[in-house]
């Protein structure tokens, strides 16, 4: 904003070099308006300067914001690695244990026991069992269709 300052400075020169005084009416309001200039650019000048710092501090604020995040998210991920599910196999009785993400998984996921290879959990398996479930009901409802 030191340009409509230096522009200001410049016109209240011009004012002085031009000996335009309040001894004539036009005078008293260009003496008055480069005055009413002159403090509007110091007005801006100020709020110019309120910005900038109010910018930095949004900024430093954005950082410090950056950095909690990044520091939360690891601590979440972390978490996430460590949850694990236990299913006991149905031949065996052993307990085998598997990250709980892979039951979220939308690709087809079978979980073997590894000490007797039965498979203890699959995710394609347990959803064509309640498609047949679901047939069977339907005809039972409606026989002569
Ligand atoms: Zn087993």
């Amino acid at each position: 904003m030191a340009n409509v300052k230096e522009k200001v400075a410049y016109l209240q020169g011009l004012t002085r070099g031009l000996n335009v005084n309040e001894h004539s009416a036009e005078g008293k309001l260009l003496v008055q308006m480069v005055d009413v200039l002159h403090h509007m650019a110091e007005e801006i000048d100020c709020l110019h300067t309120g910005q900038e710092d109010l910018e930095n501090y949004v900024e430093t604020l954005d950082e410090d914001l950056t950095d909690l995040e990044e520091e939360m998210y690891e601590d979440i991920e972390d978490e996430d690695d460590l949850e694990m599910v236990e299913v006991e196999c149905p031949s065996c009785h052993d307990v085998v244990a598997f990250e709980s993400d892979l039951l979220e998984d939308d690709d087809a996921v079978e979980i073997t026991c590894p000490n007797c290879g039965e498979v203890v959990y699959d995710n394609i398996l347990e959803l064509s069992d309640d498609d047949e479930v679901e047939l069977v009901q339907r005809r039972d409802i409606h026989p002569g269709v």
